[in-house]
């Protein structure tokens, strides 16, 4: 069992996991996608490394995270299930397990639409890798919102989905087999399970549609977890409502800053350390 999986390779994962290595702990980091950092011209408040722009300060903060020896996954976490003393993590369809979690995300972005609460896991997944298999044969919508979604529409048609993909342009790589529409999703329907989604001006009917957005809510990667007004509620341990779960970063609320995330990200992997040294070895 893994001391503890960081869910999120930003500023706040890629610090905790840093601490965590200092105690003597595993560190496994999910990444799903670049942290939004990278989209940084000039990041010019960061004490000790002026004049970076953000790719180069995420290069910095890789480097370090894995010559401390931590280990990071280019792979999303879909759900997280408390398991007994552990935590089960779905991670593109592979199941890990992990005696603490830090959630670091990043914030949250893309409210839910309509039905989309409502028929998840009755047609609404948000993991090709973890779900394509139940929609072989069968009509599936994708509605690619993150860089790797093209490539999970790819994967979804492979194993014989028939896919339609949804998107506000065509994104580079997309197979020749899959239907592409421009627009976005306003809404799900259904009946006992996902029967069709609407656009704009359309109605696509569908027995399943993949959200692929390059986060998940917190609330709806783990159940129970206490949130306000879109952010993590956390104490100063960084500690959420759920035991061995900690926070870290954005995904806690503002100030949404580069300096936030890395020193909350210390104290979670601090905290998930001793976590792990309370609950034994
Ligand atoms: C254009 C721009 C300029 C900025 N400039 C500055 C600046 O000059 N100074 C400053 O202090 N701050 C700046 N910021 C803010 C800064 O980028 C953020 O505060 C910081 O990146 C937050 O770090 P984080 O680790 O909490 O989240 P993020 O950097 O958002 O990282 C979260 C990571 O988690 C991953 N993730 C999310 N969900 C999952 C999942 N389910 N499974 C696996 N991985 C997941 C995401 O793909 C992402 O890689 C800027 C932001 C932008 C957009």
């Amino acid at each position: 069992m893994i001391d503890c999986i960081i869910v999120g390779g930003g500023p706040a994962g890629l610090s905790a996991a840093v601490n965590l290595r200092q105690r003597g702990r595993e560190a496994v980091v999910l990444s799903a996608g670049p942290s939004i950092l990278e989209k940084a011209e000039l990041v010019d408040n960061c004490i000790g490394l002026p004049g970076l722009n953000g790719t180069e300060l995420m290069k910095q903060l890789e480097e370090h995270a894995r010559a401390k020896g931590a280990e990071i996954l280019h792979k999303k976490a879909a759900n997280i299930l408390p398991f007994g003393e552990s935590f089960m993590v779905n991670a593109d369809g592979d199941i890990l397990e992990a005696k603490s979690i830090i959630l670091a995300g990043g914030a949250a972005r893309g409210a839910a639409i309509p039905g989309e609460e409502e028929y998840l896991g009755r047609g609404v997944s948000y993991c090709a890798t973890c779900d394509g298999m139940l929609y072989r044969n069968s009509r599936c919508v994708v509605w690619g919102l993150s860089e790797t979604a093209a490539e999970e529409a790819g994967y979804l048609a492979d194993i014989g989905v028939k896919v339609t993909y949804v998107a506000a342009r065509r994104p580079e790589g997309l197979k020749g087999s899959i239907r592409f529409v421009a627009g976005r999703l306003t809404a799900v329907e259904g009946e006992d399970t996902v029967r069709r989604v609407q656009l704009k001006d359309e109605s696509i009917e569908c027995d399943g549609v993949f959200i692929l957005r390059s986060a998940i809510a917190p609330a709806r990667l783990l159940e129970g977890l206490e949130v306000r007004d879109n952010a993590i509620v956390v104490d100063r341990a960084m500690a959420t409502n759920i035991p061995g779960v900690f926070a870290a970063g954005d995904c806690t609320g503002t100030p949404l800053q580069v300096s936030k995330a890395i020193g909350e990200g210390q104290i979670a992997g601090l905290s998930a350390a001793d976590w792990c040294a309370r609950s034994g070895e």
